[in-house]
């Protein structure tokens, strides 16, 4: 069967584009004419993987069935990862579904497409560190994130009852991945702490390291400076100018030595999976497919946008890779789509990324962050609580673009409720 549009990937870019196309085109046309694909059976929106990581948000809560979103906005979907793509002959294979004991659940199929989007996202970048891949933990997905959970509650339980009463954990890439993370474990350990017998406390040590000669190196300096002093008065040791050579087992190796710990976690840089290589389109350097300013990659029909996607900014620059840029770009695309399906030329308007600043949150109620623009069009420097609020709002306006305004006070509403009545960390 030959679909009008495939999009690949129902991630933050991906997911926001099905549901637009879905509600603009209504429940007789959407779900014939717009499938997504993924990998996964449910939705998490990346940017609060640190948050599951650690374990102060449930992810099977958060957890969104693409098949319930599918059939609130009117959209086909079908699960399945995308393991071959032809542009020109216009299809793509998707594996099979196996179950639990690796039986087929659903044989590799192929499908046929008119248009396709590919919003597939990226995976971790380990430079070719040696060790790295073998040792460190990642949070590439919702799964990582759960495994990487149930890890640290072991280690946690670990710490509770041996002699020396201490976890080490240490973070490479002091990004906004790197450093929201160890934000959320000092406070999942500080909630834990707060539940155990005082014989059972124990001391969390967190390390972060960085290669650039600051954190948050793409962000303001103020913005770095802030979050640096913020860790540290909580007790992270950071160090920055710091390129880690080789992750053993149970420690960092360095140019200045070495940093031991009993968990590391990679969160030094992204990377699209070498696979997409093999996807008939050009690629640079970081496997992202090349886009011009329209989003078209090198294929007639064939789309790309998010993290995937290598698309021209300002300054030879790219757009950078982050959720807004994933969410501006579907609201592109979702125009140049409507105009296709119409059978009209889509506009000559090319694709113009917005920076509205970036946020990083801290913890429970703090964060920090620039905003862009304003009346001056100057940079605006916030923190604190409502530096975090601002950041929570974008969680809530992802939530808005899939789940609609009503849609997303309820959701939000029983959360709060739910966090009321079992705390704000899961312990199992
Ligand atoms: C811990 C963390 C914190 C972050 N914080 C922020 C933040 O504060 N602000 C911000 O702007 N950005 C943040 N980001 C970055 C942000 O998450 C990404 O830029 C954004 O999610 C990119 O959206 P996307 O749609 O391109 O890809 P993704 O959201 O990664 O979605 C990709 C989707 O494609 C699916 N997929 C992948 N391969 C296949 C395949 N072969 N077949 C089928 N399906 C496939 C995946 O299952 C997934 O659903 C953060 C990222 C992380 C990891």
């Amino acid at each position: 069967m030959d679909h009008e549009i495939v999009i690949i990937g129902g991630g933050a870019g991906g997911l926001e584009l099905a549901s637009r196309l879905g509600r603009k085109l209504g429940r007789r046309d959407g779900p014939e004419k717009v499938l997504l694909v993924d990998r996964s059976p449910y939705h998490v929106w990346k940017p609060t993987l640190h948050e599951v990581a650690a374990g102060t948000l449930d992810a099977r809560q958060e957890g969104l069935s693409y098949a319930i979103l599918a059939r609130r906005n009117h959209f086909g979907y079908t699960p399945g990862e995308v393991v071959a793509f032809d542009p020109l002959g216009k299809r793509l294979t998707l594996a099979a579904i196996r179950d639990d004991d690796g039986s087929v659940v659903v044989p590799q199929r192929e499908l046929r497409f008119r248009h396709a989007v590919l919003a597939t996202g990226c995976g971790s970048n380990f430079f070719g560190t040696p060790g790295a891949a073998e040792h460190a933990w990642v949070l590439e997905r919702a799964e990582d994130a759960e495994r990487f959970q149930r890890h640290l509650l072991a280690a946690f339980t670990r710490a509770a009852f041996a002699d020396e009463r201490s976890l080490s954990v240490a973070i490479v890439g002091a990004g906004a991945t790197g450093v929201e993370l160890a934000a959320e474990l000092l406070e999942a350990h500080a909630i834990l702490q707060d539940g155990l017998h005082a014989d059972q406390r124990f001391r969390l040590d967190i390390t972060v390291v960085e290669a650039a000669p600051r954190i948050l190196a793409g962000l303001p300096e103020k913005i770095s400076r802030q979050a640096q002093a913020e860790l540290e008065h909580r007790g992270v040791r950071v160090l920055v100018g710091t390129p880690v050579t080789a992750v053993e087992k149970d420690r960092l190796l360095t140019g200045n030595g070495e940093i031991p710990a009993d968990i590391i976690v990679w969160a030094a840089g992204i990377q699209a999976p070498a696979s997409n290589r093999e996807f008939g389109l050009d690629v640079n350097r970081a496997n992202q497919f090349v886009v011009d300013d329209h989003l078209r990659t090198s294929a007639p029909d064939v789309y790309a946008l998010g993290d995937c996607a290598a698309c021209p900014w300002i300054d030879g620059r790219l757009v950078p890779a982050r959720a807004q840029a994933a969410h501006q770009q579907a609201t592109y695309l979702e125009r140049t789509l409507l105009t296709l399906l119409r059978g009209q030329a889509p506009s000559d308007k090319p694709f113009e990324f917005r920076d509205f600043g970036s946020l990083v949150s801290l913890g429970e109620h703090r964060g920090v962050g620039n905003l862009m623009g304003g009346l001056l069009g100057r940079s605006f420097f916030v923190e604190g609580l409502i530096a975090k609020w601002m950041y929570m709002g974008l969680h809530l306006d992802h939530h808005r673009a899939i789940l609609g305004l009503r849609g997303t006070i309820v959701l939000a509403l029983a959360r709060l409720l739910q966090r009321r009545v079992s705390g704000r960390l899961k312990l199992h």
